[in-house]
């Protein structure tokens, strides 16, 4: 009988008890070899680029002999001005990436021992991170597309008499939001953020190659994917899968996304939908390598990433929470 992927030994490369073991300094070490893999892991200056600098080893800083400037191993990246040591930024990573259906805050707060703000703010640094590996990405070959709604739910009122149709716009809360995939069989997943799914017909045009075939249900809007693709459709009304054309991959992320939003986030505002979205789909475009593997990748995506500018400082600017 075959082992499904996440049971068997080849999905397990990394644990926290390796990480806690190795130490602060071995932490260190990975960022430093990650972010400037060209020179082993010897510091480039971020902001001349020369090779030749003096360590400040007591401060884990650096200094450029060139320019004078000095930097850190996470200067002028996701990770800037960072608190958290490094062995507790690799534990962190290594918790996000074993979440197969992602991570809430508080779960996080709670197995590294640090304020739900710092979990919070850490865990959408690293989702901004890992969604930037897709951007300006375009899709090629069989590409799927489909949407879903998210949001929006206004709970009924106790008794009868005083509920209303939620059905109806002007009794909905305004939160609904579609989220829009766009899958390649075998390759990536994007997914956009909108109001209707209609919208999903502009967003095939500007990353879906006119060369591939695409595939996608029922829904009267996508009528108009015939104008520019080849186009299998589904009417899941009479099946699921008939004759290669299906939906079942881009199904499977949202099956994704909902998990998370229901088991994980309770819910989710539209603000932060798209980084949800964005998480789920590198969960699922990278669902069938180790640990280990992905661990390296968000460092990876996170130190060659720059500061953001929605989450440096975020409570700084929002005291009110
Ligand atoms: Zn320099």
């Amino acid at each position: 009988m075959s082992v499904h992927f996440l049971l068997s030994a080849a999905a397990r490369t990394l644990s926290l008890g390796s990480i806690y073991k190795a130490g602060e300094a071995e932490a260190y070490k990975t960022f430093c070899a990650i972010r400037w893999t060209e020179t082993n892991g010897e510091a480039v200056c971020p902001r001349c680029g020369c090779v030749e600098c003096y360590e400040i080893t007591t401060r884990r800083k650096f200094k450029c002999s060139a320019c004078r400037h000095q930097f850190s191993v996470t200067s002028g990246t996701i990770f800037a001005s960072r608190k958290m040591s490094f062995v507790d930024l690799c534990a962190a990573i290594c918790i996000f990436v074993n979440a197969v259906k992602g991570l809430s805050a508080l779960q996080l707060s709670r197995d590294l021992d640090c304020q739900y703000k710092t979990a919070f703010v850490l865990a959408h640094k690293l989702r901004e991170a890992l969604a930037a590996e897709v951007e300006n990405h375009t899709l090629d070959g069989e590409v799927e597309i489909d949407g879903a709604y998210f949001g929006g739910s206004v709970r009924p009122a106790n008794f009868a008499e005083d509920r209303v149709d939620r059905r109806l716009s002007e009794n909905q809360s305004g939160t609904r939001r579609v989220v829009i995939a766009i899958r390649q069989r075998k390759g990536r997943t994007l997914t956009f953020v909108g109001k209707s799914e209609a919208e999903g017909v502009e967003l095939a045009a500007r990353v879906v190659s006119r060369k591939s075939v695409v595939f996608a249900d029922e829904a009267g809007h996508w009528d108009r994917l015939h104008r520019a693709w080849i186009v299998g459709r589904i009417n899941h009304r009479e099946a699921y899968s008939a004759d290669g054309a299906n939906t079942n991959q881009v199904e499977s992320f949202f099956s994704r996304l909902r998990r998370m939003v229901a088991g994980q986030h309770h819910g989710v505002s539209p603000k932060y939908l798209h980084q949800y979205s964005a998480h789920a789909a590198w969960l699922e475009d990278h669902r069938r390598r180790s640990n280990g593997e992905n661990h390296r990748a968000v460092i990876g995506n996170a130190v060659h990433h720059p500061v953001s500018t929605v989450w440096a400082g975020y409570w700084q600017r929002h005291q009110e929470h």
